[in-house]
């Protein structure tokens, strides 16, 4: 026992002072800022509006034209001159969408007039078709010209994510491709060799492999290309497997092995062989993360607690690789629970919104950053910061995840 303590010691110590650039034990801000000092979306490409679904813009996009395009009905009724007495109006025309306007409105003159056709340019009322030809006149049915979005001015930012109302204000300003961020290829490595693919039989100490699906279940949500691989605790397989995925992707996510164990061999070649840039980062669950460059390719070793992933990749991956709006909102709750916080760290416990007059939150099951059951039956996490418990009545912050 003291022998593998003093084997383990030295050699971190050792190897902290040949790689001075590694950062130990840092804050969650200061490891967003050291990964964003290694873009992933650099490049980018023009596609059709139809595919850019969850894509990112990578510039500033203006309206082509002003939407409505012309000044038209909002109703079914009937396009008028408020000056005329309501009953002196006589039907002159029909006006349907897709039309063009007939001509001008002459005194006592009333047009049929559709949802969405044209307005004559002298008409400043509508009635509405419910009212009759003698109803009320309403000067604010008439949907002005301009009115939803000036032509030339920026409808949507550079960064935007692209949702489904985001791209139907594309298309109806007259967009029909955009500029988006080229989507990155993610490999993702899960090591360990107590671990069987399900459907397999599992044999005393073996469990079933679960990060690879739920990582590339996210990589996807965040708009990247993901590729699974799996590796066993061999320090040979998993260097060749890292050379080949510095070649093929973008990113190298990897799940277990960057711990204090002697299989941990993620950190180890990471350090030993890599480029490594911090090792270790004040959350929970989720604190030993570390990363690198491999062969000019960075690479994340995510820790191996299926909660600890998955916690880790919304907090460090989501805002470097992605776009925080797919996959939580920031809110403050009431607790209904306590929570326990941690020394020196940000605490991410699992709990459940409730929303009646306010939000509030509760902790139904154990936290153990093994169980991804607690992921399932709640759908937040708490962000209690560092020395700090929650109490019963307590407004804190918290993600609210979109699964
Ligand atoms: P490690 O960091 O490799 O020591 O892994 C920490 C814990 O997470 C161990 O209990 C592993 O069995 C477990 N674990 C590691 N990788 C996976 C995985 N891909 N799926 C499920 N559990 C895992
Ligand atoms: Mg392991």
């Amino acid at each position: 026992m003291g022998w593998d303590l003093l084997n383990f010691e030295p050699h971190i110590y050792n190897l902290n002072s040949e790689v001075p650039n590694v950062e130990k034990n840092i804050s969650i801000e200061r490891a967003l800022e050291i990964l964003s000092t290694f873009p992933l979306l650099l490049d980018t490409e023009i596609i059709d509006v139809n595919d850019a679904y969850n894509h990112i813009l990578s510039e500033d996009v203006a309206a082509l034209v002003p939407s409505p395009p012309f000044d038209n009905s909002s109703i079914d009724g009937w396009a008028i001159l408020s000056s005329d007495e309501p009953k002196d109006r006589k039907e002159a025309e029909i006006v349907f969408a897709g039309d063009t306007i007939p001509r001008l409105l002459e005194p006592g003159e009333a047009f049929r007039i559709m949802t969405g056709a044209p307005i004559p340019p002298n008409a400043d009322a509508l009635v509405m078709v419910e009212d009759g030809l003698q109803g009320i006149a309403r000067k604010n049915y008439i949907r002005l010209q301009g009115e939803n979005i000036q032509q030339g001015t920026i409808a949507l930012e550079k960064n935007t994510l692209l949702s489904p109302s985001r791209l139907a204000l594309l298309s109806s300003i007259g967009h029909s491709s955009v500029s988006v961020f080229t989507r990155p290829k993610v490999s993702i490595i899960s090591t360990g060799d107590e671990l069987v693919e399900p459907g397999k039989e599992l044999k005393p100490g073996q469990i079933y492999e679960s990060n690879s699906i739920s990582l590339a279940s996210l990589v996807k949500k965040a708009g990247a290309i993901p590729t699974t691989l799996q590796c066993s605790d061999n320090i040979d397989s998993l260097r060749e497997l890292f050379d080949q995925c510095a070649e093929s992707s973008d990113l190298i996510l990897t799940s277990g092995g960057v711990s204090m164990g002697d299989h941990d061999f993620v950190r180890r070649l990471l350090i030993e062989e890599g480029e490594p840039y911090f090792w270790k980062v004040q959350m929970r669950p989720g604190g030993p993360p570390i990363f690198g460059m491999w062969k000019g390719t960075p690479i994340l070793g995510l820790p191996g607690n299926p909660v600890s992933s998955h916690v880790v990749f919304l907090m460090l991956v989501v805002p470097w690789l992605s776009h925080p709006d797919l996959f939580y909102k920031k809110i403050r709750a009431r607790l209904k629970s306590k929570l326990k916080g941690a020394k020196n760290k940000t605490v991410f416990r699992r709990i459940k919104i409730h929303s009646n007059d306010e939000l509030t939150a509760t902790s139904i099951t154990h936290q153990g950053s093994r169980n991804i059951n607690s992921m399932v039956v709640h759908d937040a996490l708490s962000i209690l910061p560092p020395n700090i418990n929650g109490d019963i009545g307590d407004i804190i912050d918290a993600l609210w995840l979109i699964d």
